[in-house]
């Protein structure tokens, strides 16, 4: 690196929340995923040097960002209007819809948000999945207390093979992570044309130029699209 300075500074804590395949997940103790990689490779691209991963649940996320426990985001994190008061991002690396997901077994298959009428519905607090229940759903479809606020979507994806919500609403490429393992399928998607990026302090351009420069020379040398096949297999 370019040192210097020495010091904290000059280094780069990342935080993510495992539980969101194939982005983040934990593997035999171990967090693995795309943005695991992605991230890694990107900071070996710039002067920082990397210190390591913390846990959060997603809604803990940008907190322990603001706080300084963290000094980026690595979590799937859909950059949008109402995080962007509070961070800033990266530019974007990856792109989703959300996908309505239900139980594999055919009894119900929605194909509009219409047809969750009255249903218990389920996603995880603090993401754009619950947004869009909160703006689609609930005081129209469903009522309040229909909505299921999950921690993490791995116990979403629970309740709906135990029949406690009948859809979950979730990032179309999770979604698809899920249905390949697990008695669940993708019922429709519903477009949201999110974009994710990596989340860093409002007030840290540095990091962000860097991040920025690391993701252009990364997809250029040929790591993203490895990665992408890696994870996605696309
Ligand atoms: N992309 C969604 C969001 O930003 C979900 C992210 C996640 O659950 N890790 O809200």
């Amino acid at each position: 690196g370019s040192g210097g300075d020495g010091g904290s500074e000059q280094t780069i804590t990342a935080g993510t929340a495992p539980g969101f395949p194939p982005f983040e997940m934990k593997e035999g103790g171990e967090l693995v995923g795309f943005d695991i990689d992605l991230l890694e490779a990107v900071v070996e691209q710039t002067d920082y040097s990397f210190e390591g991963w913390e846990e959060f649940e997603f809604d803990s996320l940008i907190p322990a960002l603001t706080n300084n426990n963290i000094d980026v985001i690595a979590a799937g994190m859909t950059i949008n209007e109402k995080r962007d008061d509070t961070i800033d991002f990266s530019d974007p690396y990856y792109s989703s819809d959300q996908a309505i997901v239900v139980r594999a077994d055919g009894d119900f298959a929605p194909e509009s948000l219409s047809d969750l009428a009255d249903r218990p519905i389920g996603a995880q607090k603090g993401t754009t999945g619950e947004g869009v229940v909160q703006d689609e759903l609930v005081g129209q479809e469903i009522t309040e207390s229909q909505y299921n606020a999950y921690d993490n979507y791995v116990l979403a994806i629970q309740d709906l093979e135990n029949g406690n919500v009948d859809a979950v609403v979730i990032d179309v490429p999770v979604a698809n992570t899920f249905a390949a393992n697990r008695p669940v399928e993708v019922a429709f998607v519903y477009e949201t044309g999110e974009k994710f990026g990596f989340g860093v302090r409002t007030d840290d351009d540095a990091r962000q130029e860097a991040l920025n420069a690391g993701l252009s020379t990364v997809r250029e040398d040929g790591t993203y699209e490895e990665l992408t096949q890696k994870w996605f297999g696309e």
